[in-house]
């Protein structure tokens, strides 16, 4: 199949502008990665790492607002002028226990280099389409928080990502592909139990343990577990449970991820968790309440704009890494090797969950992955974030600011890709209404970091 053909963009001098455009971007950027990845900030308190990617990009011609919307270290930035409107997104949140140290937070999921290779990407394509003097706005948007919160799902909350044409997203990885499955459908929540607190050893009888109800509820869950589909996933841990075996907890809470294949499982699985809480309140006459952090939905895919980006991918080709990047890597982990291949359209979802997904009901919207860490490196984990400090994350990097940037520009100048692509999305979005069980202020109450 001759892919590349549908890729207007890709004359030789378009393609290598776009590579001079980055290059001249990639110091900058590199440092902003490296320096991303030293601040390693928590969702939420990303202050300093978000203020890194405004400056670049405010240095570089953008115009920017933050913070954005309800989100403290939300960033939009613009550049560029009239239709379309392309957006590309950024990432900056870290994760804990995934620093060099113990207990350190650590960007264990590569999102110092995602944050920097979306700015790379807008700024190389909102350049190229002012040399070209072509109509196009680029914005690069700064999503906080997509570990924990899900910045996007409370943005979109905020009608954030209408009146956009087409979003590009993009995750560092161990394999170079474009995605159009997405991840699970999922829901963050938290269940507080409150009961009685009493001497457990002189009147344990005057007591209500909110403790026993969390653990009952878990039991229930873990019972309901072998009656759902296969497919879906319940995990949790215990966040408060009391703070003394002699005095027996009036308060208790968990924390429940609950993922299926789309909102209708997860909304059912919603259903049979709650019933699980109620049963184990009632069972030890506590009172239960239900604390909503995040919902993601599934992805929406669009097969034009992914098929752009696997085109781009083998106009450009996967990262070329070197014996120095091996070198480099084996520091981190001996034994582990780079995936040298260009890999296939991912079309099995993955069982982990992203907010981009949420952002797919609002806009035709495609995902690339790009290698930047050995095969096999553990992810949500300190070695990913160790490998995300070397040269060949910065190989990924770059290359995937070039991919992000040639998107862009093309969906400028190929009205008829963006047209298939709406159609696409107007096509799948039929009978679908972005309606989640969400509460209306974000953070909720009860957000947690960790
Ligand atoms: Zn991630």
């Amino acid at each position: 199949m001759a892919k590349t053909q549908q890729v207007h963009l890709m004359s030789r001098a378009l393609k290598n502008r776009i590579v001079s455009l980055v290059r001249e971007i990639t110091p900058a950027g590199i440092e902003a990665a490296q320096a991303i990845a030293g601040l390693a900030e928590p969702p939420l308190c990303e202050v300093k790492s978000s203020a890194v990617l405004e400056r670049l990009l405010a240095g570089n011609g953008f115009a920017v607002s933050r913070p954005w919307k309800n989100l403290p270290t939300a960033f939009l930035a613009t550049a560029g002028r009239g239709k379309p409107v392309v957006a590309l997104l950024a990432e900056y949140d870290a994760l804990p226990d995934c620093g060099d140290q113990p207990g350190q937070w650590g960007h264990g999921c590569g999102h110092n280099l995602l944050g920097s290779g979306a700015v790379m990407a807008g700024i190389a394509a909102a350049k190229l389409l002012k040399e070209q003097r072509k109509s196009g706005t680029i914005l690069v948007i700064g999503t906080p928080a997509e570990e924990t919160l899900g910045g996007k799902v409370y943005l979109a909350a905020q009608d954030a990502f209408r009146g956009i044409d087409a979003v590009l997203a993009w995750h560092p990885n161990v394999e170079t592909k474009a995605d159009i499955a997405g991840g699970a459908a999922m829901d963050s929540l938290l269940f507080q139990f409150r009961g009685q607190t009493a001497h457990a050893a002189a009147v344990p009888h005057e007591g209500r343990s909110a403790l026993d109800a969390a653990m009952l509820m878990d039991v229930a869950v873990n019972y309901l577990r072998e009656h759902i589909p296969d497919n879906c996933r319940m995990h949790c841990v215990i966040t408060r449970g009391g703070k003394a075996p002699n005095v027996v907890p009036d308060f208790a809470e968990l924390w429940y991820y609950l993922r299926g294949r789309d909102r209708q499982q997860v909304d059912d699985l919603r259903r049979r968790v709650c019933n699980c809480a109620k049963g184990a309140a009632l069972a030890t006459e506590t009172a239960w309440k239900m604390v909503v952090n995040t919902c993601n939905t599934e992805r929406i895919g669009n097969r034009p704009l992914t098929e752009m980006l696997d085109s781009l991918l083998h106009v450009y080709g996967p990262p070329a890494f070197s014996t120095d990047d091996a070198r480099q890597a084996g520091k981190v982990a001996p034994k582990l090797a780079y995936s040298p291949t260009l890999d296939p359209i991912m079309t099995t979802p993955s069982r982990a969950s992203s907010d981009e997904d949420n952002v797919s009901w609002f806009a035709p919207l495609s995902k690339l992955n790009v290698a930047c860490v050995p095969k096999g490196t553990h992810l949500h984990h300190r070695q990913w974030a160790q490998m995300a400090r070397t040269s060949g994350a910065h190989k990924g990097l770059v290359r995937a600011a070039e991919v992000l940037a040639a998107g862009a520009v093309e969906l400028c100048l190929n009205a008829k890709l963006l047209g298939d692509a709406k159609a696409d999305y107007q096509q799948n979005m039929k009978g679908k209404k972005y309606d989640l069980p969400l509460p209306k202020k974000a953070p909720p109450a009860g957000f947690k970091t960790a």
